[in-house]
């Protein structure tokens, strides 16, 4: 029989270090020229433009390591779509970005590096500690896969990029580096619909760039493991799952080895609050045996 274990893991603790270090990475170069952050400083367009001249400069939608240029892929296949031009030179840029969480798992970018996670966790702990309770009104999960496709056609059709307008991890960072509040309304927008229509709907079934990390999150070699006889089926790691407590279905049925859904972010969170460890994260090949 499984037995419970005393102390819970730590890597909701390890990921909010590294949500932490991706923010601060892109503050360093803004900081280093003496431009400041929130466009405290004046003079700042020609403090950016030095900034932009050092090794590793830009934000997590476009920036350059090293003289490489790494840029978001959803914006470039918007920026391919609304051009009616394949910029090979923003596709390159693109790649070492879906390789990455290719290999990895698509939606570790979401759990591990999208900003927008990092304000909404604590606000779901207050609101929680709060008592204020959430209108939930349902929305299935693979919607935000319509909405990226959606998001696409939307730039063919008008030529603009209508997405990159209101993408909430943009418009963090230009609220970070310059001081645009650009962001606060689409910020303010999520955690309005994220209260009146369900529970983290907003990163769980709209976000388009989620969608893109969805589908690529179809591949990908790190997973959340299951060891189902240490499984006491005390249902916790669905209450706290912070994508859908839907894809662990096929784990704790036995149907599946490992969370095999696009949608995991990888967050850990199951893991950590799993009392018999029954949970793990790691490198897993795919038993999929029923769609879970
Ligand atoms: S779903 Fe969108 S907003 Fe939410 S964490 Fe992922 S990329 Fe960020
Ligand atoms: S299955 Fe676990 S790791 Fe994946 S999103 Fe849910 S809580 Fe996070
Ligand atoms: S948290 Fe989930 S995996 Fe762990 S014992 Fe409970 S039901 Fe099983």
């Amino acid at each position: 029989m499984a037995t419970e274990r005393k102390g819970k893991g730590h890597i909701s603790l390890a990921r909010h270090v590294v949500q932490v270090l991706v923010l601060a990475l892109f503050c360093i170069p803004p900081l280093a020229v003496g431009q400041g952050l929130l466009g405290a400083t004046s003079g700042s367009e020609e403090l950016a433009q030095t900034a932009s001249t050092l090794p590793f400069f830009g934000s997590l939608s476009s920036s350059t390591l090293a003289g490489l240029v790494l840029a978001d892929p959803f914006a470039v296949l918007e920026t391919i779509m609304a051009s009616k031009d394949v910029v090979v030179g923003a596709l390159v840029g693109a790649l070492p970005i879906v390789l990455l969480y290719g290999i990895v798992r698509g939606r570790a970018f979401c759990g591990w590096a999208c900003p927008v996670n990092l304000v909404l966790e604590p606000l779901d702990a207050l609101r929680a500690k709060l008592g204020i309770k959430v209108r939930e009104h349902g929305c299935p999960r693979h919607v935000k896969l319509w909405v990226a496709l959606g998001a696409l056609v939307v730039a063919a059709v008008t030529g603009q990029l209508v997405w990159e307008a209101v993408n909430p991890i943009s418009l963090f960072s230009k609220g970070l580096l310059f001081g645009s509040l650009t962001g606060l309304a689409t910020f303010v927008g999520i955690i309005v619909v994220d209260l009146v229509w369900g529970h983290r709907v907003w990163c769980r079934a709209l976000c388009p760039l989620g969608g893109f990390y969805e589908a690529l999150g179809t591949v990908g070699t790190v997973s959340v493991k299951m060891d189902y006889d240490a499984c006491i089926h005390c249902d916790r790691c669905k209450q706290v799952c912070l994508c859908d407590p839907e894809i662990l279905d096929g784990v704790l049925s036995g149907a599946t080895k490992r969370v095999e859904a696009g949608d995991c972010m990888l967050c850990g969170k199951c893991v950590d609050t799993c009392p018999t460890k029954a949970l793990s994260i790691g490198f897993a090949a795919p038993t999929r045996t029923k769609k879970d």
